[in-house]
């Protein structure tokens, strides 16, 4: 029993980060296929002197773009900070019955096993 929980559970996590892999990897595509039509509109707007407003695109789309890198470079780094919490206590699972002890204690607070 204890064994169907923590297999469901590591298939849960699983299908998880697939899920949020392929959302990356959705949002990267995206982002490339934005950054193509955006240069375009740039470049026409460049080629039609309409010096300031491209200017104005080119700074909001420089932000943007660096938002979007910090935000995906977050998220690949926080799933493996999130597992290194796990492994210095700060979010840690019961070996027998997976509760979660939150804190440093010693013992689960659900069926007293060591942790
Ligand atoms: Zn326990």
């Amino acid at each position: 029993m204890v064994d169907e929980k923590r297999v469901s559970r590591k298939v849960g996590e699983n299908m998880f980060s697939l899920g949020v892999r392929k959302l990356v990897v959705i949002s990267l595509v995206g982002g490339i296929f934005l950054l193509g039509n955006i240069w375009l509109v740039v470049n026409w707007l460049n080629e039609k002197g309409v010096v300031d407003g491209a200017r104005y695109v080119r700074r909001e789309f420089i932000t943007g773009t660096a938002v979007t890198i910090i935000v995906v470079l977050l998220i690949l780094l926080v799933r493996p900070g999130r597992e290194a919490a796990g492994r210095f206590g700060l979010m840690r699972r019961c070996p027998v019955c997976d509760h979660r002890v939150i804190g440093r204690g010693k013992y689960c607070s659900d069926c007293g096993s060591k942790v």
